[in-house]
């Protein structure tokens, strides 16, 4: 889920070096061309993520099997450094948007398969676009940060004491 919750969180990604950090931050190993084409490949599927992760299940399921039959994906078992086995789609040299497009898409099977899509939401902030993943048992998290949960608390606290 690593990949997904990177794309999640409001990531600002504006220069080849953000995308240096987004990648050391979350361990992402395998090609990493460090040009700006590169950095334009991945801010270019990120409305592609955003919708993915925003829609419902059947839509869900059919955009990824989308993605995943346009990048020839084909699950292997991999392991390499620190990682013991794991599933790689698409091959370690692939460019970066395209591992970022399948890794989430094989990460949303599980989440589609599970019927767990409604821990996918928008932030609860009104003035916040980000998305919030809820892994928590009791599905309490409503924000995507704890910046956008104080700033709401403290304005539901003025309001109680209007
Ligand atoms: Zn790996
Ligand atoms: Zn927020």
């Amino acid at each position: 889920m690593t990949l997904v919750n990177s794309v999640l969180e409001p990531v600002s990604l504006t220069s080849v070096a953000d995308l240096d950090r987004v990648w050391d931050q979350f361990g992402y190993t395998g090609r990493h061309d460090r040009t700006r084409a590169e950095l334009e490949s991945v801010l270019a599927i990120l409305p592609r993520l955003r919708t993915l992760l925003t829609a419902d299940r059947d839509e869900a399921a059919e955009l990824v099997n989308q993605m995943l039959s346009e990048a020839q994906a084909v699950p292997q078992l991999r392991r390499h450094g620190d990682f013991d086995w794991h599933i790689h789609a698409v091959d370690q040299d692939a460019a970066l948007d395209t591992r970022i497009l399948v890794e989430t898409a094989m990460a949303m099977i599980d989440v589609i398969r599970a019927d767990e899509l409604s821990r996918l939401t928008v932030c609860a902030d009104g003035t916040c676009e980000a998305l919030v993943l809820d892994l928590s048992r009791n599905r309490s998290k409503r924000f995507c940060s704890t910046t956008c949960g104080n700033r709401n608390a403290v304005a539901a606290y003025r309001a109680r004491q209007r």
